[in-house]
């Protein structure tokens, strides 16, 4: 039990120093801006709390990538295009998948396989000589919250602590913790916002018959066990069983209702349930699905499928009247073609029917059509040399749940490096960058960026009246 007493300690602690950037978390955002910095040259180093890089995407057992196309041409380019292109190219794709998948359709995902996944990091990374160390965390920063500047941050690993100092940071963690850590004001999911989308933990699972499984049947047998009374919550919006292999496939069902990430007793009693759950879920498959009388869980996964935590507060918030516009940016860093996708926050038919809603029919774009992602999303208002990339990002809550997809993150991850590089060459602060320079570079490294017009400054927005902002808790300077 936490006891309202705080206790003060000092410890000289070993200094690194001479890295360009370093990159907090080895997910598709870390990933992405780690790899790019590191083969412009830049010495990296990314720090990732666990043992593998790809973030949910492994970790978590999210393995499937989200729209990559819009029904007529492809989104995605360089080092995502690059990703899907090599993992097909070695067999890690699921079986049925081709390049049509990322090249025309439209509103469908595509399921990798996980280690073959992680490999292809690794190698990467190791090519562009990025120093990757695994677990290790970030624990505290030392920054200036009024110059706006990160002086370094403090990692725990096994020899213990260590103090790391660099001339850029890009956070990728998810969570935005790095960010908070430096006094970036975020918002925090359930605190600065009335709800928090629940999370999942997802399994791997083996022994599916595809000849005989069909996703399409899905939603009608979860009705039908609903009518049973199958479920120990009646929760009607199961997203399921994504084909990953052969015979295997992730489970992403069970959501977590109320569960924070950004709370440790509730994260712990999470992974509690979620494994309970993905038993339920995994019997359900074996019960009431054709195909799935062999089905067995591997293992569920080791972290949790987290949907929402925490937003910074960036230089520019993409928001649902952005998305509903279909907005194009002079300085947009990718674009994207994802719906926005915020689960049920509860079991009740309104909140389904409210998903449905904007998940199936509502918003869905059309074909050809796609939003622009503009550079300052990933950039804390103000900020000199910190960046973030990936589901941290400033957005709402509605284009969160469309860009906090996994190629978009890939490609916030490599614009993120890319501005780290530019910045350090070209002495310019993150939040004043020549963002058609930036474009440029993107593009010659086969970034798709259709816009026409391009701009040396930035798209910028004000913080919108109607969503608290807060200055976190926890400041890392002294
Ligand atoms: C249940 C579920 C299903 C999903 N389904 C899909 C899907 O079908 N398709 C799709 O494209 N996307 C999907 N997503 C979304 C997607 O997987 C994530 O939003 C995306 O991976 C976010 O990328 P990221 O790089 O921002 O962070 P993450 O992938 O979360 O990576 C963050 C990394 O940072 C590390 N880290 C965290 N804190 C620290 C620290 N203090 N120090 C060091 N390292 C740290 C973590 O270990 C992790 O490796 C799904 C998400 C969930 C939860």
């Amino acid at each position: 039990m936490t006891s309202p007493c705080t206790h003060n300690f000092s410890r000289a602690i070993p200094v690194e120093s001479g890295y360009d950037l370093v990159v907090a978390g080895g997910g598709p955002g870390g990933c992405g801006a780690a790899i790019s910095a590191a083969r412009k040259g830049a010495r990296v180093l990314l720090v990732e709390a666990t043992g593998t890089l790809g973030g949910m995407g492994t970790s978590a057992m999210v393995s499937a990538w989200s729209h990559m196309a819009n029904g007529k041409h492809s989104v995605i380019g360089g080092l995502m295009l690059e990703l899907v292109e090599t993992l097909y190219a070695r067999g890690g794709i699921a079986p049925s998948y081709d390049p049509a998948f990322w090249n025309t359709i439209h509103n469908r995902g595509l399921g990798y396989n996980t280690e073959a996944y992680k490999r292809l990091l690794d190698e990467l990374c190791e090519a562009a000589g990025v120093e990757v160390r695994f677990f290790a965390k970030v624990i505290e920063a030392e920054a200036d919250p009024t110059r706006k500047e990160v002086h370094g941050l403090i990692l725990h690993q096994v020899e213990g602590m260590r103090f790391v100092e660099a001339k850029t940071f890009v956070d990728a963690t998810g969570d935005a913790i790095l960010a908070d850590l430096c006094g970036v004001v975020s918002r925090r999911a359930g605190r600065d916002t009335p709800h928090i989308m629940p999370p999942t933990l997802c399994s791997a699972l083996a022994g599916i018959d595809y000849e005989r499984f069909h996703r399409k049947h899905q939603q009608e047998a979860v009705e039908r066990a609903l009518a049973d009374g199958y479920f120990s919550q009646p929760d009607r919006h199961v997203p399921g069983l994504f084909r990953t292999g052969k015979t295997t496939a992730i489970l992403n069902a069970g959501h977590l209702f109320n569960m924070d990430a950004l709370d440790t007793v509730s994260l712990s009693e999470g992974m509690r349930n979620g494994r309970l759950l993905a038993r339920e879920y995994t019997e359900f498959f074996k019960q009431y699905l054709e195909g799935c009388e062999e089905i067995e869980i591997v293992t569920s996964a080791p972290a949790m499928g987290v949907r929402e935590s925490r937003r910074i507060v960036g230089e520019y918030e993409l928001d649902y009247e952005d998305y509903q516009a279909r907005r194009h940016f002079p300085d947009q860093i990718a674009i994207y073609c994802k719906q926005p996708d915020v689960h049920v926050y509860d079991t009740s038919p309104e909140e389904y029917a409210r998903y449905h809603r904007e998940f199936e029919s509502m918003d869905v774009l059309q074909p050809g059509e796609s939003y622009g992602i503009p550079y300052g999303v990933l950039v804390p208002k103000g900020w000199r040399n910190l960046w973030v990339a990936g589901r941290c990002c400033a957005s709402d809550l509605k284009v969160n749940g469309a860009i906090r997809d996994q190629p978009a993150c890939v490609m916030m991850g490599q614009a993120a490096g890319t501005a780290a590089v530019q910045a350090i060459r070209r002495k310019q602060s993150a939040a004043e960058i020549d963002t058609r320079e930036l474009i440029e570079t993107l593009r010659a490294d086969g970034a798709n960026l259709p816009q026409r017009e391009t701009a040396t400054t930035l798209t910028r927005k004000e913080v919108r009246s109607d969503e608290c902002a807060i200055v976190p808790t926890l400041v890392g300077s002294p």
